[in-house]
């Protein structure tokens, strides 16, 4: 076990903060990663898009040991190379509110390995959380990892205390899970406390809840993510699932599997967006025969030359779903082209441009303008 004998404060955040560069607590986890450094230097400072904005959120651990052993981690259990420190609540408040005071952070994500079991554990980011709260009086954005196996009534807590929190799922089935964290209980320690997080929102507390899955260690795939990300966003009020792409650990047992592509997870979140906000069911996404999606296409694309390409569909009289079936265009497409074709006629791919749909030659093959497919204007280049 790799321990420094008393590093001070700075250094364990230094240390923590490092290894949270792989766990997404904002809305665009692409860029939290590009951008994770920001002039402080100091790296438990990331960048995170919010609900309410971008900020500089402090994101660290309790501490870096844990007792259990998943497979793909850091910080599993005997792994020599982690460095390993620990805070005190009363010390990881302290420093967080001296951040927050110089400026340099707004906002917290708190997470942490497992130490003398989940309850304790969670106990410890509770009691942070209170003096972060009571003593430092801070009132800002505030984002916690609920550990596998919480109690009730620590989770009821902890979604008073913050805005969001993390119930990490990791595998979408309880086979994968097992052959990736094999301490963790699928059904009891995880998918209860996400039914949990969402019977709590029924009582009026408004924290929301994410979760993450690691991607393509195990044999799982994208229609099994995808089902059990649609049942979550159905059934348990899920705000958002994380896709994050497995990549090896030296020192660990998965150290010699491949990395996932990166576009795995790029495809994935396009779907699960299509799930949440687009209203498609999971069985409506073009999986291949191996149960993924195709790299080399965006899902909505890969569907609208299957469904569209001999059944265009008619911008002046579709429904607002239907507009958004089209490739390129979301909500805010939908809404511009309902409105304009109540006063107009929109006949031309440049009245599409006009209403700020960026690319509509994209949407060409699979659109009638007044009855008519528009014509594109090739490129000589
Ligand atoms: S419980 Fe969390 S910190 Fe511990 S080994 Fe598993 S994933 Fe890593």
């Amino acid at each position: 076990m790799n321990i420094i004998s008393t590093p001070t404060t700075l250094q364990k955040l230094e240390i923590a903060g490092d290894h949270t560069e792989f766990e997404p607590a904002g809305d665009h986890p692409h860029s939290e990663r590009a951008a994770k450094r920001l002039p402080s230097d100091l790296p438990c400072i990331t960048n995170v898009s919010t609900p309410t904005g971008a900020k500089p959120i402090m994101k660290t651990m309790m501490t870096t040991a844990c007792e259990r052993n998943c497979y793909y981690c850091h910080f599993r259990a005997g792994r020599g190379k982690t460095q390993r420190v620990t805070f005190k609540p009363d010390e990881m408040a302290a420093s967080f509110d001296q951040l927050q005071r110089a400026k340099v952070a707004d906002g917290l994500f708190l997470s942490s390995g497992i130490i003398k079991g989940s309850v304790t554990t969670q106990d410890k980011i509770l009691d942070t959380v209170e003096i972060v709260r009571r003593k430092y009086q801070y009132k800002g954005y505030v984002h916690l990892k609920i550990m596998p196996g919480a109690e009730y009534d620590q989770l009821y807590r902890a979604m008073q205390l913050s805005d969001r929190v993390s119930i990490n799922l990791e595998a979408p089935t309880e086979e994968r899970l097992a052959a990736l964290a094999p301490k963790k209980s699928f059904n009891d320690e995880l998918l209860q406390r996400l039914a949990w997080a969402h019977q709590i929102r029924q009582t009026g507390i408004r924290a929301s809840t994410v979760t993450q899955f690691v991607v393509g260690a195990v044999g799982d795939t994208d229609v099994e993510l995808l089902s059990v990300s649609e049942r979550l966003y159905r059934q348990m009020g899920l705000s958002r699932a994380y896709f994050s792409a497995f990549h090896p650990i030296s020192d660990t047992p998965f150290e010699n599997l491949s990395a996932v592509l990166p576009t795995r997870e790029f495809r994935l979140y396009q779907s699960s967006f299509l799930l949440r906000d687009y209203g498609w069911s999971v069985e409506e996404l073009p999986f291949e025969e191996s149960g993924n999606l195709r790299l080399d296409v965006d899902p909505k694309r890969a569907w609208a030359e299957a469904h569209l390409t001999h059944a265009p569909i008619e911008i002046m009289r579709a429904s607002r779903d239907e507009l958004m079936r089209i490739p390129g265009f979301g909500p805010k497409a939908a809404e511009s082209i309902l409105k304009a074709r109540r006063t107009g006629h929109l006949t031309d791919l440049a009245h599409l441009r006009a209403l700020g749909i960026r690319a509509p030659e994209q949407a060409a093959p699979f659109i009638l303008l007044d009855g008519h497919q528009p014509a594109v204007q090739l490129s000589l280049f």
